[in-house]
């Protein structure tokens, strides 16, 4: 009795050590991974680098650069003002909210040194104009915005223990402006990796650090990252559960897909690009073939089709000619997926001004165009040779003008509908001649 006793308790001590020497390899194993994991790469963003926590009396460096050597006009200064009050008075309202007192106070600084930005050092040159900064690199949660006057993408350089910085270009919405400072301060951006995009959307979706819109809100997530809360809270825990599974590496990889740059083949994130890009951004000559059929190939300006190019459409519809900011606008060709082909004016894609029209059963169109209708005046010309130049209303032949018959017949003068209505003279091949009242085609009388 004693004995079997001895055994079980030796056999359940024995099993105990299996036990737990089990849990001690799966613990390790589990912090190992959670060392690896992306969920511990940004939290030790919280608290680190020269901008450590948002709270406080905190000042705002801002420092206007003349993009190769380009004066900044009344209007960007204004639009930078702007998006900046805006920015620091939404961050201000927001810290509030989480009982945080926060207060940031912008100084302005302008300098008239070089500035070529595609060049190495123009930051180093902008620092060394004003002496204000001359120790700038040792300040403690003091954020430096430089604002250039040219267009590009916006970025943080965060994670350094000396100076953190914003590069901000103009035409940005204030969202953009705090989005780049959160980051400064601990935030993680959401939108590059497909998973943690996806579960952004689930759980944080009016998220700065999704979609920098104006009205786009700091999320509890990033409310903890940059020390407004001491644990990440309800939304933002469920948020870090989703994604806890993904190494950072894998992020990182995502990462840099995102800000690529040279002049290559890319795979971008709905698509293959061949072209030239400038931190992930379209720029510069290049082509797009989406997975959805869809390409462009021509001019690009920062991710828009601006300048020359060719645009096609799945069902093999294409238009090529000019464009601005994303849209067909200026002189080009449409050929539309039945073959009618449109040569002419665009405004914002539609077929507006003057152009010609060629129909596939070899019937034309050349004059005013109006959202793609005829309409004003111009010459239509029908396969047998017979044509009408005159006025239009809507496609339909409408007003005054001249329609030369195939037979050679002619007639002058008013049309409604399509046919002559009206007053009108009808001058016959065999040269007989009818001048009165016509109705709906049929002549009345003198
Ligand atoms: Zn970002």
């Amino acid at each position: 009795m004693k004995k079997s006793l001895l055994r079980t308790s030796l056999l359940l001590m024995t099993l105990l050590l299996l036990v737990s020497s089990a849990a001690a390899e799966f613990d390790a194993l589990a912090a190992l991974r959670y060392r690896t994991s992306y969920v511990y790469a940004f939290s030790q963003g919280r608290d680190k680098g020269s901008c450590r926590m948002l709270r406080g009396d905190i000042e705002l460096t801002v420092i206007l650069i003349s993009a190769d050597g380009q004066p900044w006009t009344v209007q960007d200064l204004g639009n930078v003002n702007r998006s900046v009050d805006k920015a620091l008075a939404t961050l201000e309202r927001e810290a509030s909210d989480y009982g945080v007192a926060l207060s940031i106070t912008p100084v302005y600084y302008r300098t008239t040194a070089p500035a070529d930005v595609d060049t190495q050092g123009w930051r180093e040159n902008a620092i060394a104009s004003i002496p204000e900064l001359a120790d700038v690199q040792s300040w403690t949660n003091r954020p430096v915005l430089f604002c250039l006057n040219t267009p590009g993408r916006c970025f943080a350089r965060t994670g350094s223990e000396s100076m953190e910085y914003v590069i901000y270009y103009v035409d940005y919405d204030p969202g953009t402006v705090r989005h780049e400072l959160l980051h400064l301060f601990g935030a993680e951006d959401f939108y590059f990796h497909e998973e943690v995009e996806a579960a952004a959307i689930r759980h944080l979706p009016r998220s700065v650090m999704l979609n920098s819109d104006t009205n786009a809100e700091t999320d509890p997530l990033t409310a903890y990252l940059v020390g407004w809360t001491e644990e990440p809270e309800g939304a933002a825990a469920s948020f870090m559960a989703d994604i806890s599974h993904l190494t950072n590496e894998s992020v990182e990889t995502a990462r840099e897909i995102d800000q690529q740059s040279g002049t290559g083949t890319f795979k971008l994130e709905s698509g293959m690009y061949y072209g030239t890009l400038e931190m992930g951004v379209r720029n510069g000559l290049g082509l797009y073939q989406w997975e959805s059929g869809m390409s462009y190939v021509g001019d690009w300006t920062w991710n828009t089709f601006d300048g020359r190019g060719t645009l096609t459409w799945a069902d093999g519809s294409y238009y090529t000619g000019e464009f601005d900011d994303d849209n067909r606008t200026g002189k080009g060709t449409y050929v539309g997926p039945d073959g009618t082909v449109y040569t002419g004016d665009f405004i914002n894609g539609r077929q507006t001004g003057r152009g010609t029209l060629t129909f596939p059963d070899g019937s034309s169109y050349t004059g005013d165009i109006s959202d793609g209708k005829r309409n004003g005046k111009g010459t239509f010309t029908w396969s047998d040779g017979s044509s009408y130049t005159g006025e239009f209303v809507r496609d339909v032949i409408s007003g005054m003008g001249m329609m030369t018959f195939s037979n050679g017949d002619t007639y002058i003068g008013q049309f409604k509908d399509g046919a002559m209505h009206g007053t009108g003279t009808m001058y016959y091949s065999d040269g007989t001649v009818k001048n009165g009242k016509w109705e709906n085609g049929i002549f009345l009388g003198e």
